[in-house]
């Protein structure tokens, strides 16, 4: 049994709502791969919280990270076409860089959100930026 309550507070205070300044006006640009294959299942988070029981960040305790499901739903408004905020800002701000890259979210996730790929995209496209923070050492589990 999982107490979700902890968890589904780092869900709730995550904005991970849809920004849209301009109206969407046609469906003509829209990447039907990316769609079916990432945002889809993105979409299907079914807010089990197993990944929070399991994530190796936030049994260190660290509560600066918002954890591994509200992590996958910015990487989602990343790669959605239509969202305009800035989401690999909100995932340096949100602790990107807490994540060992355990990959143990991914193993129990039962809607087979790639977790993993995600983070490291996210991680990547914050380094693209330098907006890695001073001192985090990128720690990654499978590399140590
Ligand atoms: S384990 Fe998967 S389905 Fe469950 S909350 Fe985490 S991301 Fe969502
Ligand atoms: S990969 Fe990162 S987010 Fe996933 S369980 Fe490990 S530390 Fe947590």
């Amino acid at each position: 049994m999982i107490d979700r309550k902890p968890y589904m507070k780092k869900f709730v205070e995550t904005e991970v709502a849809k920004k849209t300044i301009n109206p969407v006006e046609k469906s003509g640009d829209i990447d039907y791969d990316l769609y079916w294959n990432t945002l889809e299942r993105l979409n299907n988070c079914r807010e089990c919280m197993l990944c929070y029981d399991v994530c190796g960040a936030l049994k260190l305790n660290d509560w600066d990270y918002i954890g591994p499901g509200a992590m996958a739903q910015v990487a989602f408004r990343h790669l959605d076409p239509y969202d305009q905020a800035d989401r690999v800002e909100q995932a340096v701000f949100s602790g990107i860089w807490k994540c060992v890259m355990c990959g143990s979210c991914e193993i129990v996730c039962p809607s087979q959100i790639p977790h993993v790929k995600l983070l490291a995209m996210l991680r990547t496209e914050a380094e693209k930026r330098n907006m890695k923070p001073e001192g985090s050492d990128n720690y990654n589990f499978w590399e140590n």
